[in-house]
């Protein structure tokens, strides 16, 4: 190498140094999923609070027979994309009970959630178009937002006002307009205000795009979010995740047909990457039919996340995400060590995934979360993690 160049490895090293010095470098470790809501690392047995698995429907011997039955039927891969070959005929028939779930005309499956967002974005907005987008918006929203090239400008979380104040002077300027929001916020587990938001949104001729990863099976009798109020919201543009409470993998948009067949001429991310393994889409769709079987279920993670709150004096929890911010990185490391020994998982969240001095302990409650040690737990955080 040339004097004065820096090699990739070099620079890498430099960089993850920097990391470590912050609290901030992350590492995978190893994790054997046993029985939800239990995994297994370096051999021992932990309740895990970090699994979005809300139903344990990942593990459920139904799901798990429809996702080998299709394997035996039609083996593992896909083999091309949904436009050349990989359009498998399960995706017709778990599109319709996703559209039938959300009360719209069409529905349309993508890869992941990652992918679904990067992709439905820069298919509906260009570069003179408007994205207005919460502050707390998971990171594909804002990766979908880059990628199309819009003038993305954010309002403070949860904050119709200044939305609306975005909208009010903004959205004139540009050819159309794009609301996005988490319908549930991944890291904060509040809820968006979901009615005001499509109401604001209809008013200023934008278009609401709300991401129900974790609301979808576990809120509102397991339709979403967007059902959870007296009233559901009028939402154009539906998106989730089959990752969390159905325990498969995939993603949706739920939408007019028209913006359905768009995406299919327009979405890259559908086009131009390979269709899920077929057996995702039946395990989606025996979780699917699980949740509508028996709704008092569904409903399950939430009651656990609120009877843990009320247990720790926490805020009332909206939905199956808890929040405890502990501060600094250090902070939420310490705190997850803590639980570690008395054998709970629970992944610190640290910085640039939530904002600086707000590193949390992050957890995620499950149907299956026996009441005893959600009570312990509780007794833990209060007495050696919040009281400190
Ligand atoms: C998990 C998550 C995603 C990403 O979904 P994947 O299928 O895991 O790629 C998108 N949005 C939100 C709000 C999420 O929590």
């Amino acid at each position: 190498m040339a004097p004065g160049m820096t090699s990739i490895a070099q620079y890498a090293r430099e960089k993850l140094a920097q990391l470590q010095a912050l609290d901030l470098r992350r590492t995978l470790q190893v994790s054997e999923r046993a029985e939800p809501p239990w995994v297994i690392r370096d051999g021992r047995r932990l309740l895990s609070f970090s699994c979005n698995d809300y139903l344990g429907l990942s593990q459920h011997p139904r799901v798990r027979a429809a996702a080998i039955a299709a394997i035996e039927r039609y083996g593992v891969g896909a083999g091309a994309s949904r436009l050349v070959t990989g359009n498998h005929p399960l995706y017709g028939e778990l599109e319709s009970r996703l559209a039938r779930l959300k009360g719209t005309e069409a529905a349309c499956v993508f890869g992941s959630g990652y992918l679904a967002n990067t992709g439905i974005i820069p298919a509906l907005v260009g570069a003179d178009d408007l994205i207005v987008v919460d502050e707390y918006a998971h990171s594909c929203l804002n990766a979908g937002a880059r990628l199309a090239r819009a003038r993305t400008i954010t309002y403070r979380h949860n904050d119709v006002a200044h939305a609306r104040a975005i909208l009010a002077e903004h959205r004139r300027t540009h050819r159309h307009a794009l609301v996005a929001t988490d319908g549930v916020f991944s890291m904060d587990g509040d809820l968006a205000p979901l009615g005001e938001l499509a109401e604001i949104a209809r008013r200023h001729d934008a278009w609401l795009l709300a991401d129900d990863a974790h609301g979808l099976g576990v809120l509102g009798n397991g339709r979403g979010s967007a059902f959870a109020a007296a009233a559901p919201a009028d939402i154009p543009l539906h998106m989730g995740t089959l990752s969390k409470a159905l325990g498969s993998y995939g993603a949706y948009l739920c939408a007019d047909q028209a913006v359905i067949d768009l995406m299919k001429n327009r979405a890259r991310t559908l086009i131009y990457s390979t269709a899920l393994p077929p057996a995702m889409l039946a395990a989606a769709i025996a979780a699917i039919d699980l949740i509508a079987q028996d709704p008092a279920y569904a409903a399950l993670p939430l009651s656990r996340a609120r009877a843990f709150t009320a247990l720790a004096d926490l805020p009332p929890a909206a939905s199956c995400v808890v929040p405890v911010v502990v501060g600094t990185a250090a902070d939420a490391l310490s705190a997850a060590r803590l639980l570690e020994d008395e054998g709970f998982l629970v992944v610190p969240i640290r910085p640039p995934t939530v904002p600086a001095n707000t590193a949390r302990l992050r957890l995620a409650f499950s149907a299956l979360h026996p009441e005893g040690e959600i009570a312990r737990l509780a007794e833990i955080i209060k007495q050696r993690v919040t009281r400190r």
